[in-house]
């Protein structure tokens, strides 16, 4: 006979919650914070172009643009992209609700695309289906780490003469047919959340190929003025002209410094995500009533997260009970995510259920796995014991 589960008063796997994600400082970023701070700049100082040449370095682009968060990223590229009232921009309706709202905040209509059953990235076919004369941007995520098809939704930007906006909030080190994510999309975003690769408490960034797009971004996160503080400051103008209409979305120096000396260990943290996903697919292989997540050939995966889906007719219960006995047993999960468009917000406005069916059908079936570089082989022991614990004690 099992174990009983700990949900019905048996002993736990482990005795302390394993979260599914968390950041890791290192003592070398306490280092670089503090040099911040007695830098004699708390922003607009030399720390965010420095960090922003090592992030355009990193990810193959010409041009980063630091900002205030992922989603500010995406409201920046959004609005380089030309978005406005009266356009369109396609979204996935797998997502964070932030890869939508950007369109909301700028006027436009969000459209969304369902997604591939197998790889839950956007659909390349859905996306062609939903272009139309109204539409102003084509958005795509690299849904857990994973590029998106790009060179099928970049053929079909390019064909309709879009821009494509590629969210990377889970992708920074990504690689898809051999170049970096980053550098691939007319304009890319990446967030710096502590869950996400490069933790600089909150933060985001921009990148692109496109000097005027990089000009347009520049002007955006500081007000809509045509020179940044550093400029005027050195060749001693009076006053800069406001533009257009922009916002504060600057990222401050301490945070440029701390998200600096995060993305030294980018490649550290890649690998050992690699590593915990590899040991995930080799352990899980088999389990009953688990769908492990496909990887597509010709791609380095970041694995933000790890998600799998359930094969609910194998089960006697749903995700919400599967989620609730993991977390008895102190093994955290998540779900990424709920279609975007079943958020009170969206439905009042209008979108409708049965919009997306793949994706509602696996955002019924997902569950997010513990995944982030600090955990130890014994940790990974852990998650594959409660897996199956849980699982087994549910199989139909
Ligand atoms: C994290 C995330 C965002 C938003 O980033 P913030 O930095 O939290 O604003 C946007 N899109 C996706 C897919 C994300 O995972």
């Amino acid at each position: 006979m099992s174990e009983p589960l700990a949900l019905d008063g048996g002993r736990p796997v482990r005795a302390t919650l394993l979260p599914y994600g968390r950041h890791a400082i290192a003592e070398e970023d306490v280092e670089a914070v503090v040099a911040a701070l007695r830098s004699g700049w708390l922003t607009t100082g030399p720390h965010g172009p420095a960090f922003e040449r090592a992030l355009a370095d990193v990810v193959g682009a010409r041009h980063a643009v630091a900002v205030s968060s992922g989603t500010a990223a995406l409201h920046a590229a959004a609005f380089a992209a030309g978005t406005g009232p009266g356009s369109d921009v396609i979204v996935p309706a797998l997502t964070f609700a932030a890869s939508a709202n950007a369109a909301c905040y700028l006027g436009a209509t969000p459209v969304f695309a369902d997604v591939r059953p197998d790889t839950l990235n956007v659909d390349p076919a859905d996306v062609a289906a939903k272009i139309t004369a109204r539409t102003r941007a084509i958005v795509t995520v690299d849904y857990g780490g994973q590029p998106s098809d790009l060179d099928e939704i970049g053929a079909l930007a390019r064909a309709a003469r879009l821009p494509l906006i590629e969210d990377a909030s889970h992708a920074l080190g990504a690689e898809y047919r051999g170049r970096r994510v980053g550098s691939i999309a007319d304009l890319t975003t990446f967030s710096f959340h502590p869950v996400k690769h490069v933790a600089a408490g909150e933060g985001g960034a921009v990148t692109t190929g496109d000097d005027e797009l990089a000009r347009r971004l520049r002007r955006f996160r500081n007000h809509g003025l045509e020179t940044e503080f550093r400029e005027r400051d050195a060749s001693g103008m009076d006053y800069s002209p406001m533009i257009e209409l922009g916002y504060n979305y600057r990222l401050t120096d301490v945070q440029c410094a701390l998200a600096l000396s995060q993305l030294s260990r980018l490649d550290a943290g890649l690998k050992r995500r690699a590593e915990i996903a590899r040991r995930y697919h080799a352990e899980l292989a088999g389990l009953s009533g688990l769908t492990l997540p496909a990887v597509g050939p010709h791609l380095r995966h970041a694995w933000h997260i790890f998600p799998v889906l359930l094969d609910l007719d194998r089960l006697r219960v749903d995700r919400r009970a599967i989620l609730a006995a993991l977390r008895a047993e102190n093994v955290g999960g998540a779900v990424h995510y709920v279609p975007v468009y079943w958020h009170p917000y969206y439905a009042q406005r209008g979108y409708r259920r049965g919009l997306c069916p793949r994706a509602e059908h696996a955002f019924e079936r997902l569950l997010t796995l513990p995944l982030f570089p600090a955990m130890t082989e014994g940790d990974v022991d852990d998650v594959v014991a409660a897996m199956r614990k849980v699982l087994g004690h549910y199989a139909r």
